[in-house]
């Protein structure tokens, strides 16, 4: 099994700005540990960022958030990428979708996607949709990714596990 760790959107405005939340903020001390591991292990790390613009689809449905060049689109602090760490921006909610992601994951010879972040029941879940649709193994550690509430993040681990058969664990067991 070839895993590579993907951080959904821990970014400044989902996680402490404008669409932030406790929820968000409870997670960061257990995808830092994972990082870690992963770094220890020499597992590839990627980062997917929202970064839009003004033309951007999404901004219909949400509003301006994570715009391009600002602050609010920075990965958080806590977070932050070190020098051998891929950091992708988005436009959609799956990066997927206009981003260099799948050729980044092809020449990782990635087999198994780990993913975490933000929201649950949004972006991570349909990156996993894309994961599955590209042929990918899914883990989703269930203590390092949110929802805004607690039934949109149960209803989605229960999805993308029926669905797309991935696997719900925690991050002590993950890598
Ligand atoms: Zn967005």
């Amino acid at each position: 099994m070839k895993k590579t760790l993907i951080i959904v959107d821990m970014i400044n405005d989902f996680v402490t700005g404008k669409l932030g939340s406790p929820r968000a903020q409870k997670i960061v001390p257990n995808i830092a540990s994972l990082i870690k591991k992963a770094r220890k292990l020499g597992i590839p790390i990627v980062y997917l960022r929202d970064a839009h613009s003004p033309d951007d689809k999404e901004l219909a449905i949400w509003g301006e958030h994570a715009m391009k060049g600002t602050s609010a689109s920075e990965i958080i602090p806590q977070l932050k990428p070190e020098k051998n760490d891929m950091v992708l921006e988005k436009k959609w909610y799956s990066g997927f979708v206009d981003t260099e992601l799948p050729a980044v994951l092809k020449k990782l010879g990635a087999d198994t996607l780990v993913f975490t972040g933000v929201s649950t029941d949004i972006c991570v879940q349909n990156n996993v949709a894309d994961a599955y649709f590209s042929g990918y193994g899914i883990i989703v550690p269930r203590d390092c990714t949110a929802s805004i509430d607690e039934e949109s993040y149960e209803q989605s681990l229960k999805y993308m596990k029926n669905i797309y058969g991935a696997e719900i664990t925690t991050s002590d067991k993950v890598l």
